[in-house]
């Protein structure tokens, strides 16, 4: 089968988060299964672009609204990713070094669509299925089957996987002029709620969409941003599917980032080693327990809550724990934790902004992780952490629900709270500390982690059965 994703980030070209992770990973694990998987998206100005060497493939003239543009679309020719990587040009709108945060990243978005459209119909042959991610390229299964000019794809399977439903893309209705000639009869299915909403029109136009937890698929059925009767509606076409980690990248005895490896058999050495680099780089105390926050300073992921959860825990568990944040978001968020940095007696430290090799060093030397998401699709983190044998404290909700289960519980390995408050966090954080303080039973549960498989085939199964399934019309 021949799979083409079509989605603003993929890693290591282009990586904001999770969407990154997952576009980066799957196809190489599709391609392991004797599938045939490519990635197309925007030719950022990224290091990766610079690093690497690339041919023309194709170009392309098509147009917005009344503004024609050349497009040109290049492919990296090495394999190096494991998969065919191709890059879409169009100057002035996407020759820029950020993914997002632009004034005119409808403009941008849109753009990129109808040009990768456009290739697509360019193509000798037709893909069996065009996987798209987001309300980025949420708009393609609807130009496919519904725009004039590219009929002749209007038989292709389409696929929408969200990885966040929080953000959709909504626009006013005037944009729609964007979008070439099409069957105006059509045209409801582009709005929702008196706006252009790309991801609505993706889960109405896709043929299936689905979400990348089974539980977040069930909770966008009753909290989804004013999107809740349309998931109750196209019930029959959605499902879940966990996302898996890629098991080369995110390995404690292999991991590039790290100096000091560690398996299963080592991991005491191996993360206390790991440890004592990040307490000496941090200035912290290697005697307490470490627990860590790594990811977007925003409101989804409980982020504003860490300040008052690291002072609460200190006044009332005391100076037993550790704590180290890696993050970047909301300038006040950020501000805060920089804020609390005068309370550190060498237990509390903060590095404001991305730094991938950073992160690996925390999953690795940690002994927590905090993530006290209000909304997780997935989360990566907490399958990283396990993996390197760092127990979650997570919230009870999407993602989190479906791979942590506390220890208190059969077979458990985690600990769980329910509600996104500093009293539920604070009481997680001493769960932590309580655990720590066993280092027999911390031990057999850092090697439970360890031994667990969320590697991505079994989710690469899932989703060419589903792929198998859209073609037969189930
Ligand atoms: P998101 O909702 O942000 O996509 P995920 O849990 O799905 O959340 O994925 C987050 C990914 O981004 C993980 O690989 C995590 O390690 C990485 N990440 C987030 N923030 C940072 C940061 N400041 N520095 C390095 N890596 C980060």
């Amino acid at each position: 089968m021949e799979i083409i994703h079509v989605s603003a980030e993929c890693y290591p070209v282009a990586k904001a988060g999770g969407l990154g992770d997952v576009v980066g990973a799957l196809p190489k694990y599709q391609k392991d299964l004797g599938h045939v998987a490519k990635v197309v998206m925007p030719m950022y100005r990224t290091k990766f672009l610079r690093d690497n060497q690339f041919e023309v493939v194709h170009k392309g003239y098509t147009h917005l609204n009344d503004y024609w543009f050349n497009y040109t679309v290049i492919k990296e020719t090495t394999n190096k990713l494991g998969f065919d990587l191709y890059l879409v040009d169009i100057y002035g709108l996407l020759d820029r070094e950020k993914i997002y945060g632009y004034g005119d990243d409808t403009e941008r978005f849109f753009a990129f669509q109808i040009a990768v459209v456009d290739w697509l119909a360019a193509w000798k042959h037709h893909p069996d299925v065009i996987h798209v991610h987001d309300h980025h390229c949420a708009l393609i299964p609807f130009m496919v089957k519904y725009c004039y000019a590219y009929r002749q794809l209007q038989n292709i399977a389409t696929v929408l996987t969200i990885h966040n439903g929080q953000y959709q893309g909504q626009t006013g209705m005037d944009k729609t002029v964007y979008i070439p000639d099409y069957d105006l009869y059509k045209r409801g299915l582009l709005e929702w709620g008196g706006a252009l909403n790309p991801l609505a029109c993706g889960i109405r136009s896709a043929w299936k969409v689905t979400t990348v937890s089974p539980t977040y698929m069930e909770e966008m059925r009753h909290s989804s941003m004013g999107l809740e009767p349309l998931f109750e509606y196209e019930k029959g076409k959605t499902s879940g599917i966990l996302n898996g980690i890629d098991t080369v990248v995110w390995d404690p005895a292999t991991d590039r980032y790290i100096e000091d490896h560690y398996d299963i058999t080592s991991f005491a050495e191996g993360k206390q080693r790991n440890k004592a680099k990040l307490c000496e780089r941090y200035n912290l105390d290697i005697r307490k327990p470490l627990i860590t926050f790594i990811g977007r300073l925003v409101g989804d992921k409980g982020a504003d809550l860490l300040p008052q959860v690291i002072e609460d825990s200190f006044y009332y568990i005391g100076r037993k724990m550790n704590f180290m944040i890696l993050g970047s978001g909301l300038p006040e968020i950020e501000g805060r934790l920089q804020g609390i940095r005068h309370l550190s007696r060498g237990d509390y430290n903060t590095y404001i902004g991305y730094d991938e090799a950073l992160s690996h060093l925390i999953y690795a030397g940690a002994d927590f992780i905090l993530m006290p998401s209000r909304v997780e699709p997935c989360g990566l983190n907490q399958l990283y952490a396990l993996r390197y044998g760092t127990v979650p404290v997570v919230r009870n909700t999407g993602g989190l629900h479906d791979t942590v289960i506390d220890y208190g519980d059969p077979g458990g390995y985690g600990i769980r709270f329910l509600h996104a408050s500093v009293q539920d966090m604070t009481h997680g954080v001493w769960r932590s500390v309580e655990l720590f303080n066993q280092q027999e039973m911390m031990g057999e549960i850092r090697q439970r982690m360890m031994q667990l498989d969320f590697s991505w085939e079994a989710s690469v199964r899932a989703y060419v059965d589903l792929y198998e399934r859209a073609k037969r019309g189930e």
